[in-house]
């Protein structure tokens, strides 16, 4: 039985090109705190936070990003401006002076939305290595 859940688990979190949560927080359907948006990312607050600061980056069009492994060239300038907004969410939050941008890249990772997202993490010491 644990490993049927297990493989459960895992098909839910598979990387199957379906729409997720994160669509209904860029339309807004679903509220979010937002702390940063433009026209091509949204920063808001991660629901279950790890750290006193804990703000998710998301691009509005995942054009193909449910994970960073599936990054193509064509894909460098909102890879750049994904972290750029991190670096302006810092400032936001005021942690600019010791943050950590992570990236949970597929099942081993941990990683739980596909739809590509710089999770901002600080306002506490950060402890290396990570888990
Ligand atoms: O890297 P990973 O895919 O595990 O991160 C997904 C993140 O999205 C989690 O930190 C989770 O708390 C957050 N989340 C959220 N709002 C939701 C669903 C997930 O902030 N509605």
């Amino acid at each position: 039985h644990d490993e049927e859940a297990a493989a459960k688990a895992a098909a839910i979190n598979a990387d199957n090109g379906a729409p997720t949560i994160f669509d209904k927080i860029i339309s807004k359907e679903i509220p979010s705190a937002i702390v940063y948006e433009d026209d091509k990312v949204l920063a808001f607050k991660d629901i279950n936070p790890v750290a006193p600061v804990h703000v998710l980056v998301i691009p509005k069009f995942r054009d193909g990003l449910t994970q960073l492994g599936k990054a193509e060239q064509r894909h460098g300038e909102i890879l750049g401006q994904l972290l750029y907004a991190a670096r302006i969410v810092a400032e936001k939050e005021g942690i600019l002076e010791g943050f950590r941008v992570v990236i949970n890249n597929g099942p081993s990772a941990c990683q739980s939305v596909y739809h590509l997202h710089l999770h901002v993490l600080g306002g506490r010491q950060m402890h290396w290595p990570p888990g």
